[in-house]
């Protein structure tokens, strides 16, 4: 036993999953992950984890990760050094924007990536390339809810911490799969249902695992969140329900907001959503009533046309009643990737610097410029969108990708992988040859998360350290490391020797992490933004003001807008989409980790029975061509009671689901309506 304690090493890491934020001991033996432990002072989940965070590592050595950089030879890769790959890509990008101008590059960062580099990851795009050409994927899940936030209230972040999911009385669940989707959270607030008899409501297409244990469970027709919202809002003012003192002391906006309501009768609501009058009339009085109210939502809002504007509902609502602002209350977009909050707050989007702060601000740039030492872009770049279309029609000639699968998550995948193939100049850093490195002309071996220190940023914006736990395999570089070379090679010497130097300097520029230091995140400690220059951090936002010049919060009035690619007698059944317990996202990682796999091996299309008796008389196992207007998918038959007639549910892990999904984006976030899909379904062979 001495001797295998003394090659055995531990320690602390962030769950690279979901956006919970969960922490934990890692005990190794060499590559060897023997154990996770979750410790007592961990602030998101304390000893508890899911199985992905339990079970999900395999993947860091599986034989397929990238070890050594390639390059293109041809229709071919062949392995090279770092300094030939590195040399490629500085001289390619230097020549292009040399003869096309900084703005035909752009950098696409990486959610799983931690806050410094994503850091790193803008200030390449910004200051070296010159552009502001750089997003992530946000702009495929929850920008939306970042937009309502804004119009709102005003910061894009979850408005409390997990501790007031808990400890509201009534929790409100829109378009969010919890249990599968953000596990650890689902089960702090069972615990609440069934110790402190908290209500839960859900409304969703889907009766899921938190749906069947709601006290409600309301099911509308895909794409009308906003209706029955909106219907909501209009019976609790029209009852004279509303919190006076809360809307007059704290809120713009009231009149021009009722006004807007008008359209939503409860009648209209009931034939639109199909959920009855009476459902909605107890629903208000509910939200009206309780002493505190949380909602929560996810991608069952945000990726539909309609994204930005249903989470702007669901805020409105909040107002409304009074909820924001003491604890248990509040609007919680649950973040889907570990650090897709942190990607954004450190800046990788094409509108803002680090901390939200305007590209277009002149007194903002100069601040970067006089730290950066060059002039930097005043207009917004392209986002991910804008930059595929970019690479479609030509403009766009070189593009660094960081960890993003990009040729399979954004929508109308046909188009997507057209676009990669006619891009001039493509780096992919991975961590396995994706979908995506087939169209690469270098590809870059990149650490995984147990091989590197660094901070992620979870759903309640809780800033957290990740320590070494392993060195990287291989030949492998965190991307960090990578990004600094590279810079380093276009002529600009950034120096860090740690990803603490990095954040230092973040903290300097940077208002809302002023008080971030990695002293003060030693260990379990976390830090919650905004974080004051003395260190003190937020865990609760709007107490005193909402983040508007003013301090007051803004009632934003709305319209309904019909869903896209409705049914019709040629596609007849609507098709939803999302996570499972065992899987994330589409599975590059959890598809390597047998246990994983094990649990649940393939893709499929849930439907009813009904739906199975209408196309013939489909088993559990069988195989179907679902046939969108874009393209078709074959999967197997799961006869669920989970789903609806004359809906499906297809699990995100078929990353092909974006064969069948259209261009069609978000207006105000340009997030792809993922979820507004209609199929026909024929009987098939086999994939
Ligand atoms: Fe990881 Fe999320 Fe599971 Fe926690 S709940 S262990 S963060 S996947």
């Amino acid at each position: 036993a001495a001797a295998r304690m003394a090659v055995t090493d531990k320690a602390k890491t962030v769950c690279t999953y979901c956006g919970v934020g969960c922490s934990f001991d890692v005990e190794t033996r060499g590559r060897e992950i023997l154990r996770v432990q979750p410790q007592l002072e961990g602030p998101a989940n304390s000893i508890s984890t899911c199985v992905k965070g339990k079970f999900g590592w395999d993947y860091v050595n599986a034989e397929d990760r990238l070890t050594v950089p390639l390059v293109r030879d041809g229709d071919r890769f062949r392995e090279t050094t770092w300094d030939e790959a590195l040399d490629v890509v500085a001289r390619r990008l230097g020549e292009i924007v040399a003869e096309h101008g900084p703005d035909a590059t752009g950098v696409i960062g990486s959610s799983k990536a931690t806050n410094e580099e994503g850091y790193l990851t803008q200030k390449l795009a910004r200051q070296v390339l010159g552009t502001n050409n750089t997003d992530n994927c946000s702009r495929y899940c929850q920008s939306p809810a970042t937009v309502g936030l804004w119009r709102t209230v005003g910061y894009g972040g979850d408005a409390g911490s997990i501790s007031d999911m808990e400890r509201a009385e009534l929790v409100l669940m829109v378009g969010t799969n919890t249990a599968a989707s953000h596990p650890v959270i689902a089960s702090r607030l069972r615990r609440a249902q069934k110790l402190n008899g908290q209500q839960h409501v859900v409304v969703d297409l889907r009766r899921h695992e938190m749906a069947q244990r709601a006290e409600v469970y309301l099911k509308p027709a895909p794409g009308t969140d906003l209706v029955w919202l909106s219907a909501v809002a209009k019976h609790v003012v029209d009852q004279g329900w509303q919190d006076e003192a809360f809307l007059r002391e704290r809120v713009n906006g009231y009149d021009d907001y009722v006004a807007s309501l008008a359209p939503f009768t409860l009648e209209h609501a009931e034939q639109r959503t199909g959920i009855s009058a009476e459902d909605l009339r107890a629903l208000a009085h509910r939200v009206a009533h309780a002493g505190s109210v949380v909602a929560l939502w996810a991608m069952g809002v945000t990726q539909h046309h309609m994204g930005s504007d249903t989470s702007t509902a669901i805020s409105n609502l909040l107002l409304l009643t009074g909820n924001y602002g003491r604890p248990g209350t509040g609007a919680y977009p649950l973040r889907g990737h570990n650090n897709v909050q942190g990607c954004s707050d450190f800046g990788v989007i094409n509108t803002f610097f680090p901390g939200y702060q305007p590209v277009d601000d002149d007194e903002v740039r100069q601040k970067f410029e006089r730290a950066w030492g060059r002039e930097l872009p005043a207009e917004p770049g392209l986002d991910n969108h804008g930059m595929v279309d970019a690479a479609y029609d030509g403009s766009l000639k070189g593009l660094i990708v960081i960890g993003e699968e990009l040729s399979l998550v954004d929508a109308n995948a046909h188009y997507v992988q057209e676009a990669l193939e006619r891009l001039p100049f493509l780096v992919v850093s991975e961590l396995f040859f994706s979908r995506t490195c087939e169209f690469a002309d270098v590809v870059l071996p990149a650490a995984a998360s147990l091989e590197k220190d660094g901070t992620f940023a979870s759903t309640e914006r809780r800033i957290q350290r990740l320590y070494e736990v392993m060195p990287p395999i291989g030949e492998a570089k965190p991307d960090w490391k990578i990004l600094q070379l590279l810079a380093d090679r276009m002529g600009y010497q950034w120096g860090f020797t740690h990803p603490g130097e990095i954040m230092a300097e973040v903290a300097g520029l940077t208002p809302l992490f002023a008080g971030v230091s990695y002293d003060r995140l030693e260990g379990y400690a976390s830090l919650q933004w905004p974080v004051a220059a003395d260190g003190t951090d937020t865990p609760l936002l709007y107490t005193d003001r909402f983040h508007f010049d003013d301090g007051r919060a803004r009632l934003h009035p709305l319209e309904f807008r019909e869903p896209t690619d409705q049914v019709d007698e040629e596609y007849p059944l609507h098709v939803n989409n999302g996570r499972t317990l065992e899987h994330f996202h589409e599975g590059n990682l959890t598809l390597r980790s047998a246990g994983l796999v094990q649990l649940v091996p393939d893709t499929y299309a849930e439907m009813t029975w009904r739906t199975a008796e209408e196309h013939g008389g489909l088993a559990t196992g069988d195989w179907v061509r679902l046939i969108s207007r874009r393209g078709e998918l074959t999967v197997r038959v799961l006869l669920s009671d989970e789903v609806h007639d004359g809906e499906l549910w297809v699990p995100m892990q078929a990353a092909e689901i974006n064969l069948l999904t259209s261009s069609v984006v978000d207006p105000d976030s340009h997030t792809p309506a993922y979820k507004e899909i209609a199929v026909r379904l024929e009987r098939a062979d086999g994939p």
